[in-house]
């Protein structure tokens, strides 16, 4: 790498939403930016937010902020101290993208458009001279003659293969905001979804699925538990507020049990609930070993993980060990000229616009680093 003199030869490996934003804060200061990506440039922005991406959360405490990351909470602290979500929206109101905040808390831009965000960032680096150079880096050694500082910053899908000329740390990532596979075959509940259901505590909405389950609540626990061994099990109250069975039965004595239950869920999942029983049963007539059994089926619906859904996770858990990393620079601290940002690290957040908040976080932090070792006019 680079004499004292010249510092200021800057390569970023992977322009997702990391990449391009440190990149255009580093030109911006007057360095020479160059980007490598084996895909076209911020690609990995058109799916999120189901296309309309969801770029950050409205927790503009910037110390509750780190409490929406299982992995990485005590890392963020600091990174959050210096670039938090106010900062996000501003930044993206430079850029031309004016956000807005959603009822549940997740910002939008006011156009509901990846591709706009996209655009105005890529146009953003290119009106500041950044080069991007389509190429997959297989060793980041390949650049070090090139470049006196180099950014990685490769997500968490593409593996560490890059990485294995030095001497890192780095925990096996895992899925993490992903459907889960069951034993149980739910197939026949395919496409069905219930709002507040309750697992350990928590709720949220679930939707089954021909593998297993998904939605909201699927995706934190899934989170929650990326590192847990599988098979576990989960129990599911499928409806928390439901009242007295017994109650509710007798208030409707002569109506059939599969009828009265159907006021309160849809029919695949009556009958799924009443399976191998009497669903015609009226009731007055029920019985209390009978009742015993739907109210357990109804309130610790069991089911047993066996995996995940494979290739569908929206973030990976696991990644650079956060201890090789200096939370103020984003620098290795053994390699000092190699800096790491966004989803590479062990760091993921729950949905919402907390990965994403990671991605520009860490890169602000990481863009300060280096313009305060760089030899800028
Ligand atoms: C479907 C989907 C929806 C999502 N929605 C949201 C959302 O709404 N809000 C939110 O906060 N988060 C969301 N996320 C997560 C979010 O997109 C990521 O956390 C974020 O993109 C991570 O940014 P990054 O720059 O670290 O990595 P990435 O954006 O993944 O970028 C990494 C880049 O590095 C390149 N690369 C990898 N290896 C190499 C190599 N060896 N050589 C050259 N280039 C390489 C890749 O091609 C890629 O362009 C979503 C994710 C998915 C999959």
């Amino acid at each position: 790498m680079g004499g004292a003199e010249e510092q200021n030869r800057i390569a970023v490996i992977g322009s997702g939403a990391a990449g391009c934003l440190c990149a255009y804060f580093l030109l911006k200061s007057g360095l020479d930016v160059t980007l490598f990506d084996k895909n076209p440039p911020l690609l990995t922005l058109l799916p999120t937010g189901g296309g309309r991406c969801n770029l950050a959360h409205a927790e503009f405490n910037p110390k509750e902020l780190p409490h929406n990351y299982p992995r990485g909470e005590k890392f963020l602290y600091s990174v959050f101290s210096k670039f938090s979500t106010s900062d996000t929206i501003e930044i993206f109101a430079e850029l031309g993208v004016e956000t807005y905040i959603q009822e549940d808390g997740k910002i939008f831009p006011v156009s509901n458009s990846s591709k706009d965000v996209r655009n105005k960032l890529l146009n953003a680096i290119k009106k500041y001279g950044g080069k991007f150079v389509q190429k997959e880096i297989k060793d980041v050694k390949e650049l070090e003659n090139d470049f006196d500082k180099i950014v990685i910053s490769i997500g968490g899908h593409s593996g560490y293969d890059i990485l294995k000329s030095y001497n890192l740390n780095i925990i096996p990532p895992k899925p993490s905001l992903v459907g889960l596979n069951t034993k149980e075959n739910l197939s026949e509940l395919s496409g069905i979804s219930l709002k507040d259901v309750s697992i350990s505590n928590m709720t949220g909405d679930i939707l089954f699925t021909h593998f297993g389950i998904s939605g909201p609540l699927i995706y934190t626990i899934s989170s929650l538990n990326a590192f847990k061994k599988f098979p576990y099990v989960l129990k599911i109250d499928l409806m928390p507020n439901l009242g007295d069975l017994q109650t509710i039965f007798n208030q409707k004595p002569h109506k059939e049990i599969k009828n009265i239950l159907s006021e309160y869920f849809p029919a695949k999942i009556v009958s799924y609930l009443l399976r191998g029983t009497d669903s015609e049963v009226r009731g007055c007539n029920i019985n209390s070993q009978m009742r015993d059994l739907i109210n357990n089926r109804i309130h610790e619906f069991e089911i047993n993980i066996t995996g995940t859904n494979k290739g569908s996770e929206t973030v990976t858990a696991g990644g650079i060990d956060l201890d090789e990393i200096n939370p103020k620079t984003m620098q290795i601290k053994k390699y000092p000229n190699l800096y790491c940002i966004g989803e590479v690290l062990n760091i993921d957040g729950f949905c919402g616009g907390f990965n994403l908040q990671n991605a520009w976080s860490t890169a602000c932090v990481c863009a300060e680093g280096i313009k305060n070792t760089s030899n800028l006019p």
